[in-house]
């Protein structure tokens, strides 16, 4: 055997047995007073190892890497990244021995830059965040290392069929409920590839369960979703760190997706602050848009008088945000004015009042 196929053996032992190590996220339940009959569950990727749902795809990719033989001893790894994947990575180059590099936006969290650091993985941070790409290859070519590239591989690297997907745990984890079949997925879009799995799984299974994507205010995905326009661009990130893109993602899949919304930022922090209040602990900003889609499922299933229940993807815990989301200074420096949109999410959930009309959607 070759001496790469020797370390990459090795290497993929390394990964396999830290799975084994580790156990299934939780699957935790949200009543929503306001709508009768209608059961949501969040399920807490903030408990991976490295506290997100990138923690799955980190492993994947590695993986993938390995398999196709596109990683070996000492040469670096390198990914762009909004943070949340880079921490996962730098977990996993670390246990494997491989430098890291992580090329990010600037505006990335004071606590993200310092986890990667943790795992000893190096940042190098870039002001325009639509560089973060270019700068990656830069970088894999000048170090003779590998761009691992998350927004073209995430939606190949995961094995959608099952072997303990996101969607299988959640179809294994809903079997003793009153309605084990959920109506609808809820996940929010960064790479896409969540989305790709869920939606891809269920057509897989032959369930009727229904796939809602809910986006970004500063993203791309969501009038791609509507107009199919793969060119179109911003020149400016996402304010809700980990997802919303600004340029359509190789790995977002459009087709597969029954449903999508768009959210606007002021009230995905909304919905991040009522859901922490609910659960007793801080959630990330996606969770806010995806308790969000939620809720405009719950109110289509209420419309057409069906009954069931809901799963949506609590992506990260709100640790990562203490001195952004979750510090007042923070948020009114940003011009955020979140207590009436606190409110009426709280109106929502409890009373069944709807939604502010700015939430965009199509096919819903
Ligand atoms: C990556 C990410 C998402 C979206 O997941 P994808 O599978 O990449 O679409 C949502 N929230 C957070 C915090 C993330 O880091």
């Amino acid at each position: 055997m070759s001496d790469n196929r020797q370390w990459s053996r090795e290497a993929i032992r390394i990964i396999e047995a830290d799975f084994q190590r580790s156990a299934d996220t939780h699957l935790i339940p949200l009543p929503l007073p306001g709508f009768a009959g209608i059961e949501l569950y969040f399920k807490d990727e903030s408990s991976h190892p490295t506290g997100s749902l990138k923690h799955r795809l980190a492993r994947s990719l590695f993986l993938y890497a390995l398999c196709n033989g596109w990683l070996k001893p000492g040469a670096p790894v390198i990914e762009a990244s909004s943070g949340s994947t880079a921490i996962s990575e730098a977990y996993f180059a670390r246990m494997l021995g491989l430098p890291f590099i992580a090329v990010m936006p600037a505006t990335t969290s004071k606590e993200k830059i310092a986890q990667i650091a943790f795992y000893g993985g190096q940042c190098h941070l870039v002001d325009d965040p639509t560089r973060i790409y270019a700068e990656s290859e830069r970088l894999a070519r000048e170090h003779d290392g590998h761009f691992i590239d998350q927004f073209t591989y995430a939606e190949r690297a995961t094995d959608w069929r099952a072997n303990n997907n996101i969607a299988e745990s959640i179809f294994q984890q809903m079997r003793f409920e009153q309605h084990p079949e959920p109506s609808w997925l809820i996940s929010s879009p960064g790479t896409g590839g969540t989305t790709a799995t869920l939606g891809r799984y269920v057509r897989y299974r032959q369930h009727g369960t229904r796939v809602l994507c809910a986006d970004a205010e500063r993203s791309v995905f969501f009038d791609y979703y509507r107009t199919g326009d793969a060119t179109l661009r911003l020149d400016h990130g996402s304010r809700i760190e980990g997802i919303g893109r600004p340029r359509v993602e190789a790995s977002f899949l459009p087709k597969v997706i029954d449903a999508m919304v768009k959210v606007p930022d002021a009230l995905s922090l909304a919905a991040m602050h009522y859901l922490a209040q609910r659960l007793g602990r801080h959630v990330g900003g996606s969770s806010g848009t995806n308790l969000i889609g939620a809720l405009m499922a719950a109110q289509h299933m209420a419309q057409a008088g069906e009954k069931g229940s809901m799963v949506a993807i609590l992506c990260d815990s709100g640790e990562r945000y203490a001195t952004t989301y979750y510090d007042q200074d923070w948020l009114k420096a940003q011009g955020y004015e979140l207590s009436g949109l606190i409110d009426a999410v709280a109106a929502t959930v409890e009373r069944g009042e709807p939604l502010p009309a700015s939430v965009l959607r199509a096919n819903i």
